[in-house]
């Protein structure tokens, strides 16, 4: 051997010894890293409503490890030595419950805080109104409209307790439609004009025409949206647009839903009538929200098109929205007419069907939330309702694909791999569905990700 190869075969020694050394020392990390357990939690005693079934599952056990359940068994099922254990004492266990069509910002700040009100404040109010939304057992909602992200942000950093934001970040409107809420004077616009305070932080979006509509698409998606939200019919809180107005054209439509198709999510839009409804369905939106004056026919094409009705027990009652502009009270009385017929015909049809609460200005009605889910019952049996707040809502937020902030398992039900987001009942709501009325009172247990938020147990 010569010199020359003696010495390169010596350092092919070492690379490789190197290479070795490196390989057990990575390695040795992984393994220490995999070792470290993840923290076990062991429901036992409990009765199960798992966000599907009908029938209770009794005397079964939850095995939480990390923010997964990682198993769902007899009294046969065990955990490791040191995992906390909590006794549901035959309480019912259930999945936490989704809200399909929430406002984190909008919901519980006053009216005045939103429309005159600085950005900090109402995201200061959304960010304590979440951490009240956990509280009643909502440990998801999808954001139909607003700017959570710092919220969101913060809560899935595990820094603020709240719930589970799937946003649609500014919604998106016309020149005139459902989102211009701007003073009377504000037109004619000048290209040279500031924007309106709301639209430059997020708030809500405008957009005419359809090289305005994909740039705004595009914006809210690079603002980190889940899905858009648009609105293509007329509004009842908004002024200048009668309920009967078809809000954007078939083109400017199209425009959004190809936009979010790029993104592989989907457009859900705020539409109460017939014709702004076929029209959506027709462009391609996935999800009509409201919808209280629409008929057979159109829910019939909803149906046939995989369309969601994503709607609201509101009703001219005790709790019923309260407007200064009475323009507004006029068409929240005819909307809130069509709300009995409309959930009627959607269950007899056979749409899928969402359940939101779309609680606006005003946090003690948002203390509401339960409420409104038991309000269902004069539609729906209690089965019914549990399952379209829990595995069905969650369906609905699949469409987002992966835009879906949370895909390390399902959410809305209670199974092996599932997020770990759990109420524990004092009684069966399958029984009695007004305990959903009062989580204060009756949820005695609320765990989101796998920790405890709230626990009376003890
Ligand atoms: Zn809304």
């Amino acid at each position: 051997m010569s010199l020359c190869r003696a010495i390169k075969s010596v350092s092919e020694i070492s690379k490789i010894t190197f290479f070795f050394v490196l390989v057990v020392l990575v390695s040795g990390r992984l393994v220490a890293a995999e070792e470290k357990p993840k923290p076990q939690v062991l429901l036992i005693n409990c009765n199960i409503f798992d966000g599907k079934s009908e029938k209770l599952s009794t005397n079964a056990r939850v095995l939480v490890e990390g923010n997964l359940i990682k198993s769902v068994g007899d009294a046969k099922l065990k955990s490791a030595k040191q995992a906390e254990v909590i006794d549901c004492a035959g309480r019912t266990l259930m999945p936490g419950l989704i809200d399909a069509h929430w406002h984190t910002s909008y919901c519980c700040a006053p009216q005045s805080t939103v429309v005159t009100g600085d950005i900090l404040e109402i995201a200061i109010r959304g960010a304590l109104g979440s951490e009240k939304t956990l509280l009643r057992g909502f440990t998801t909602v999808r954001d139909v409209g607003g700017n959570p992200f710092a919220t969101k942000k913060m809560i899935d950093a595990g820094e603020i307790p709240g719930p589970r934001i799937l946003p649609s970040g500014p919604p998106i409107g016309q020149t005139g439609g459902h989102f211009d809420y701007r003073p009377y004077q504000s037109v004619p616009t000048n290209p040279a004009d500031s924007q309106w305070y709301w639209y430059s932080v997020g708030l809500m979006a405008m957009a005419d025409g359809v090289p305005e509509v994909i740039k705004r698409a595009r914006e809210v998606m690079r603002m980190g949206a889940s899905q858009i939200k648009i609105s293509s019919g007329g509004g009842v809180s908004s002024v200048y647009d009668p309920l009967d107005v078809r809000q954007y054209t078939f083109d400017e439509l199209k425009a959004f839903v190809e936009v979010a198709d790029t993104y592989n999510t989907y457009v859900a839009s705020h539409i109460f009538t017939d014709e702004a409804a076929q029209l959506a369905i027709k462009a391609g939106i996935k999800s009509i929200e409201h919808g209280f004056l629409m008929s057979e026919k159109t829910l019939q094409m909803m149906k046939d098109n995989g369309v969601w009705l994503s709607i609201q027990p509101l009703l001219n009652d005790e709790d019923a929205f309260e407007f200064n502009d009475p323009g507004s009270t006029k068409k929240w009385i005819e909307v809130t007419d069509g709300t009995d017929k409309i959930y009627k015909l959607a269950k007899k049809v056979g749409v899928r069907i969402a359940f939101g609460t779309d609680m606006l200005f005003d946090a003690k009605l948002a203390e509401k939330q339960g409420v409104f889910l038991a309000k269902l019952k004069r539609w729906f049996t209690p089965y019914e309702v549990l399952k379209m707040a829990t595995s069905e809502n969650a369906e609905l937020l699949k469409l987002a694909g992966p835009r879906h902030p949370y895909q390390a398992g399902p959410l809305g039900v209670i199974e092996e791999g599932a997020y770990a987001d759990l109420i524990l009942v004092n009684g069966n709501p399958l029984k009695d569905i007004n305990l959903v009325a009062d989580p204060h009172g009756k949820f005695d247990l609320i765990m989101k990700d796998g920790k405890v938020f709230k626990n009376t147990i003890k």
